[in-house]
């Protein structure tokens, strides 16, 4: 029996489980991903959808076609705006989870990476890159 999955959005009124096992994590670089996380790249991990049970609070979605041309749902907490879900109509056994909303995101191992054509510079933090273990002080 797969560990028990849990996560939620920023503020707590959407809470789900997860009873089945994580299958692949992946970070996807499209236009569409970039623009529902307002991030460089969206990570998220793909799981059963007969698992995955919200069980406190209710998403709100917004559809739109994608870059593949197909239909994509994309739900999230309406309270805090929260990205959680990603849903493809033509492939309803699976949701995809934004990696960042599990509780224990260290559950996480991304395996490949999609649309890099899409990609912007900045999606890959260079190793020189000026580090602060906490907050810069300024
Ligand atoms: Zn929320
Ligand atoms: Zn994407």
């Amino acid at each position: 029996m797969a560990e028990l999955v849990s996560g939620g959005c920023l503020c707590g009124y959407v809470r789900y489980v997860y009873t089945g096992e994580l299958e692949s994590a992946n970070y996807c670089h499209c236009q569409d991903c970039r623009k529902t996380t307002g991030s460089a790249f969206n990570v998220e991990v793909r799981v059963q959808s007969t698992a995955l049970s919200i069980v406190s609070g209710q998403v709100k979605s917004y559809s739109k076609i994608g870059d593949s041309g197909g239909t994509i749902i994309r739900e999230f907490c309406p309270e805090c705006g929260s990205p959680l879900f990603t849903k493809a109509p033509a492939k309803p056994q699976f949701v995809w989870i934004k990696a960042g909303s599990l509780d224990n995101p260290m559950l996480i191992k991304p395996a490949h990476q999609i649309w890099t054509d899409s990609a912007v510079p900045w999606a890959y933090i260079a190793a020189d890159l000026p580090s602060f273990r906490r907050n810069r002080q300024i």
